[in-house]
């Protein structure tokens, strides 16, 4: 069970909002692009709600709000409107989400964007829940962290409790004596290093009904600790990616999930898997799914929260994605004609202005018959929009 923040106003019951319906998304990047597609090919109308205008998102909806998350009137009109709210970031305050369960159906639930969205409470959920993971403590200054890395150990990560996200907010402690060096002036988390051998994530789906679906399990590789590559299915054993399923479909259940939720998961070289973060939303893992599953990540999330049948969640053909960072348009427009010139590549671009370096500007995913063969093909076309070799 979680805990309850308050009940929620059965103002639109019933619990399925077929297509023609109007959906609300609470932020409006690259996510709530995907999603506004799948959306708008399924015959929903799309609303949007974020501080800034033409975004990604609203460059697809229907309408485009613009207005901060702290403006309760402006989010309550925006719940009034809408027939089913979600959210596709978790920096979203869970005030914004509890204004707007007045007003409308919110899927999923704010409680549990209010665990997903603090390291800690995610933890700590995870660990009454039985779910393996790394060794951690919370922190709130030195005395405490020299104390909790003497029964933990080092290596260990500090990581932000709040607000952390593509290895933002983190640090690696190598030593016990490095830590009187570390001033902690917010609430963090340490937790255990994991010598892992993969970094693996899959995607759950959970209906209204409470039917679960899993994605297949896919391998991810960071650089600069942001996600840079994704292959589906990853590289694991069939135990292994049994085991990841049924974690990830126990997390869904202990949480009463409707919607969609991604797990991370380290693969550790005796195939032991540790949990490392839950994201109750499509995931940038999962972007392979919308041109190699039967059913894109996120056109589950809009049947889970619209209260529809799963769909199938049946990979078509192995596939690797590459995300496309600012980094890329350095020396200008990347070539676009080039890239195009792979036929088993598709080109993603989130109409983004401004592309700064680290900045997530697209992706591409490449199909082919199998994994290694994909890989290979998403690296060359991403290299050929710059004219540089494959990385
Ligand atoms: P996170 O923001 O927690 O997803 O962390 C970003 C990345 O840092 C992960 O994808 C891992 O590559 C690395 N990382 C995070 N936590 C750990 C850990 N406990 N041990 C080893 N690597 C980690």
């Amino acid at each position: 069970m979680i805990a309850s923040l308050g009940a929620q106003a059965p103002i639109k019951s019933g619990s399925c909002r077929p297509p023609g319906s109007t959906v609300g998304v609470m932020g409006s990047g690259q996510l709530g692009r995907m999603f506004a597609i799948a959306a708008r090919r399924m015959g929903y109308r799309l609303h949007v709600f974020s501080p800034e205008k033409d975004t990604p998102a609203g460059q697809l909806a229907d309408l485009e709000v613009a207005a901060p998350y702290e403006d309760q009137a402006a989010v309550a009109a925006f719940a009034a409107g809408v027939d089913v709210l979600t959210f596709e970031f978790e920096n979203i305050p869970v005030r914004s989400i509890q204004w707007a369960a007045a007003h409308c159906v919110v899927r999923p639930a704010g409680e549990i964007l209010h665990i997903c969205q603090h390291r800690l409470r995610e933890k700590q959920f995870l660990a009454s829940a039985g779910i393996p993971i790394a060794p951690f403590a919370p922190v709130a200054n030195s005395r405490e962290l020299k104390a909790a890395l003497a029964s933990i150990g080092t290596p260990a990560i500090l990581k932000t409790a709040a607000f952390g996200y593509d290895g933002k907010g983190q640090r690696k402690i190598a030593s016990l004596a490095e830590a009187d060096s570390i001033d902690i002036s917010t609430p963090c988390v340490i937790e255990g290093f994991v010598p892992f051998d993969k970094e693996i994530s899959l995607l759950v789906a959970r209906g209204t009904d409470g039917q679960a679906a899993t994605f297949p399990v896919c391998e991810n590789i960071h650089r600069n600790h942001i996600l840079d590559l994704t292959i589906a299915p990853a590289r694991v054993s069939a135990a292994v990616e049994q085991s990841a399923g049924a974690l990830a479909c126990a997390i869904a259940e202990k949480l009463d999930l409707v919607g969609l939720l991604a797990v991370e998961m380290f693969l550790l070289p005796d195939s032991t898997l540790l949990v490392n973060e839950l994201a109750p939303r499509p995931h940038n893992s999962g972007h392979y799914s919308f041109d190699a599953c039967v059913t894109s990540q996120f056109e589950q999330q809009l049947r889970a929260i619209c209260g529809l049948p799963l769909g199938s969640t049946e990979l078509l053909r192995p596939a690797a994605m590459a995300n496309l960072l600012g980094d890329l348009w350095e020396h200008g427009e990347p070539d676009w004609a080039a890239a195009a010139r792979f036929p088993d590549v598709k080109i993603h671009l989130y109409g983004k202005t401004g592309p700064r370096p680290g900045r997530k500007m697209g992706h591409l995913t490449a199909l082919a018959g199998d994994t290694d063969a994909a890989l290979a093909m998403v690296r060359e076309a991403r290299a050929s929009l710059t004219g540089t070799e494959p990385l």
